[in-house]
């Protein structure tokens, strides 16, 4: 069988905290993600106000630069011949108002031809000149190393002269760059990277950096290059490609070494297309402190997932385990290492599945009084008498068969079914070796141990092992047990009328005590000694009031004997007996003592001594009145704690007896031990066998042997004045029977004692007996 995971309430928290969590996670996640694009945003918004700024203040200088070649183009233009030309440049050179923008190089181009301010022929190899020249408008460029310095170049077409149409001039770039010194500085620490730029043949050219984190980037190198050094990302490299071929300014997020940058073109003057101011920010540091914050969140969300992920795995795989074990428990009893029910079960039907045409029976085997048994040799010696039971069962069971422990003492059995007869045979024997417990420490030697089979053939093997199980247990108990040697009961439907009866019972009893349905009887005693009444024993009767009629006790006292209730019984019958008692003293009428019967579930009672004789002292019942009745069975199997009680008993004034003397094993040493005031002896020492000579040797050295004892011997079950007479030739005390008087109810006994008192009817019944005895000898 398989056993199912059940999730208990702990599982279910894991797991709705497991899902809380994860959506949880989910949330920040969105949210973190959401702050990050938002700071890139940000980080885009503030990068590009960064490199505008810089290109504008850049573009600014151009302007200038521009203006100032502008007007000296127009001055230029002014000069009529060769020789005043000259001069205005030479002058120029002199004049402090341009003298910090102008490196002594100013050309001019006429036609093809370039010359120098001298007038001097030039061959220029600058390219972005020559373009410049090419184009014939106001611009500018970058750096040019012109001579020794690096120079930015400025060139501006000259209108309406015929000693020259454009002129370049060529400022020191410290001029063209002082306006880094207007930079924020604040603004330029952000900046991983930040270089001006021109946009020549080669690319972006560097014109000087501005800002640079990574301490690689060389001025005068190729921007693109520096890049390439710092990355094997292409994308950045392909956008400043693009933007720098379209002339435009542009600011974009991009990834860089795996994080995340803003890289930012920006066009430094709207009129010049060649100068651009390149940046490259890197998000965290623009955001650096809020930044750290989203990602500590978003690595502590992670860790929390990945510890729970972890732990939900740990979870799985130790259920699991447990699972296992649970499995595994579920099919061995860990206490007796022996099968339990369940695997029964399964293996039950395995083996039915496995053989079918074959016979099979499920046995139950019940232990009787097993509470009893667990009383007496505690938990531990219990134990040792179900694992030797548990032996015998796997060593005895043959191939095909199985067997398992159900609860208290209780196994199923699959055993093969031929005939009842040989299955009853086989169950004997298993019997028998059960009872046999010699070996292994702790184990109780002295135990007298009951068991009973129930027996269910199998008729119809549709139904589950479970149901079959049922059907074997709710037989082997059955009380109405025809043969005391009888150890089977085969399951039938007749059984089973019987089992409902049982469960009718039980029903019911508890209403019936409350209901005063259980009424005490009175079995008068009759005292061969001094020919009086001895007193009465209590017997109960159970008034049905459904069918107005007494159940005998035959019927249920044996279901209240296994289920405990008798226990409740007993001393219900013995306080009201006690009451009565009480008040037919207080009434004045005669009284006789009584014997009331205690069964061992009674007498097991943690106080049972206590209430006994608590009872006794509330009706103030004199010492000697009242006579406890054990039976012999239980004396027998408890004569250690019987002596003890019954020292007690007496101690506390009353007197015990032995019921049903003769029909169990006590032997003239056990007797001795219980220091008894009485014994019963059972109606079966006056059933007649084939030897009345044997009958009567039997009666007579048990009587013998009491009375050496110095025992009250009472004798049960007398019916006839033959026996009567037998019993006062061997000395016996007392009779108790049918010939004296049946169970009667208590008005009844007050009248019979009436009647007794007027005339003694054994005395009249043995008078009469005599008479017709010499009324006979006379005739004959
Ligand atoms: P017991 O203690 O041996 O009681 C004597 C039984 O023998 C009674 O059966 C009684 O009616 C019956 N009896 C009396 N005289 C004769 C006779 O001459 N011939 C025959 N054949 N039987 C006779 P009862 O009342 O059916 O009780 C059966 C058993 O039930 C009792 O056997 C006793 O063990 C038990 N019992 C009865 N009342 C109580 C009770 O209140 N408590 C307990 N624990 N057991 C009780
Ligand atoms: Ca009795
Ligand atoms: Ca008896």
């Amino acid at each position: 069988m398989n056993v199912k995971l059940k999730f208990t309430k702990g599982d279910l928290l894991f797991v709705v905290l497991l899902l809380v969590s994860i959506a949880a996670f989910v949330n920040v996640f969105v949210l973190m993600s959401q702050y990050s694009s938002g700071t890139t945003d940000q980080a885009l918004l503030m990068s590009s106000a960064y490199a505008e700024d810089a290109g504008s203040k850049f573009g600014k200088r151009i302007d200038m630069i521009r203006e100032k070649t502008k007007s000296l183009a127009i001055m230029a233009a002014a000069a009529e011949d060769m020789e005043t030309l000259i001069d205005f440049f030479g002058d120029l050179q002199n004049d402090p108002s341009f003298g910090t923008y102008i490196d002594n190089d100013i050309h001019y181009f006429l036609g093809d031809k370039e010359y120098n301010q001298q007038g001097v022929e030039l061959t220029t190899e600058d390219q972005d000149v020559l373009a410049m020249r090419r184009a014939n408008v106001l611009a500018t460029y970058g750096i040019i190393y012109k001579t020794i310095s690096p120079c930015v170049a400025c060139y501006c077409p000259v209108a309406g002269s015929e000693l020259l149409d454009g002129i370049v001039v060529y400022y020191l770039k410290e001029t063209a760059l002082s306006f880094a010194d207007d930079l924020d500085a604040d603004k330029l620490q952000y900046a991983s990277l930040m270089a001006l730029c021109s946009q020549n043949y080669s690319g972006a050219h560097i014109i000087t950096v501005l800002a640079d984190k990574t301490g690689t980037v060389k001025e005068n190198s190729s921007f693109l290059d520096a890049i390439a050094a710092l990355t094997n990302d292409v994308v950045p490299i392909a956008l400043i490609s693009t933007t720098l071929d379209k002339g435009v300014t542009e600011t974009q997020s991009v990834r860089f070494n795996g994080e995340q940058y803003v890289l930012s073109i920006q066009r430094a003057n709207l009129t010049d297309k060649g100068v651009y101011v390149i940046a490259l920010y890197r998000d965290s540091e623009v955001y650096s402190s809020s930044y750290a914050l989203v990602e500590t969140a978003i690595i502590t969300m992670a860790v929390i997932l990945v510890v729970l992920f972890i732990f939900a795995i740990y979870f799985v795989v130790s259920r699991r385990r447990l699972n296992k074990r649970i499995e595994q428990l579920s099919m061995e009893n860990p206490d007796l290492h022996c099968p339990t029910v369940r695997y029964f079960e399964r293996e039950a039907k395995q083996l039915i599945a496995q053989n079918r045409g074959s016979n099979f029976a499920v046995v139950v085997s019940h232990i009787q009084h097993f509470p009893y048994i667990v009383e007496k040799h505690g938990e531990s010696g219990a134990q040792s008498i179900l694992k030797h039971i548990s032996n015998v069962y796997a060593s005895s069971l043959s191939e095909g068969e199985t067997y398992g422990h159900i609860v208290d003492g209780e196994f199923a059995l699959l055993m093969h079914y031929s005939d009842e007869k040989r299955l009853e045979t086989r169950l004997t024997s298993i019997y028998a070796l059960a009872r046999k417990h010699s070996e292994g420490d702790g184990m109780p030697k002295d135990y007298d141990l009951k068991m009973l089979f129930g027996v269910y053939k199998i008729d119809n093997y549709n139904q589950s092992i479970q149901k079959m199980v049922d059907n074997a247990t709710s037989v082997c108990d059955m009380p109405a047990r025809t043969d005391i040697n009888q150890i089977c009961t085969f399951y039938d439907e007749a059984v089973r009328g019987n089992y409902m009866r049982r469960a009718e019972i039980e029903n019911r009893m508890e209403q019936a005590l409350v209901g005063g349905e259980f009424r005490v009887f009175y079995q008068p005693k009759y005292n061969l000694d001094d020919d009086r009444i001895d007193g009465a024993e209590l017997l109960v009767r159970w008034y049905d009031p459904q069918t107005q009629n007494y159940r005998s006790p035959a019927e249920f006292l044996p279901v209240f004997e296994e289920n405990g209730f008798i226990a409740k019984l007993d001393r219900h019958i013995y306080y009201t007996a006690c009451e009565t008692l009480a008040k037919w003293i207080s009434e004045g009428k005669r009284i006789f003592p009584i014997s009331v019967n205690i069964s061992r579930v009674t007498a097991i009672q943690p106080d049972f001594l206590a209430y006994y004789t608590k009872v006794k002292k509330h009706f103030n019942i004199a010492d000697h009145f009242i006579t406890l009745e054990f039976t012999e069975s239980f004396a027998y199997e408890n004569y250690e704690y019987l002596s003890v009680v019954a020292k007690e008993l007496r101690k506390a004034g009353f007197l015990c007896s032995i019921d049903d003397f003769g029909t169990g094993y006590s032997t003239y040493n056990v007797l001795k031990l219980l220091d008894m005031d009485e014994i019963k002896l059972d109606k079966f020492f006056l059933d007649k066998g084939a030897h009345t000579e044997v009958d009567r040797l039997i009666l007579d050295s048990v009587i013998t042997m009491g009375k050496k004892m110095k025992l009250k011997v009472t004798q049960e079950g007398v019916e006839t004045l033959e026996d009567l007479e037998l019993l006062r030739e061997e000395g016996c005390n007392v009779i108790q029977g049918y010939y004296f008087a049946r169970p009667m109810s208590g008005n009844d006994y007050v009248a019979f004692i009436e009647r007794f008192m007027q005339e003694n009817p054994i005395l009249k019944a043995e008078r009469e007996l005599r008479a017709n005895r010499a009324r006979n000898n006379s005739q004959g």
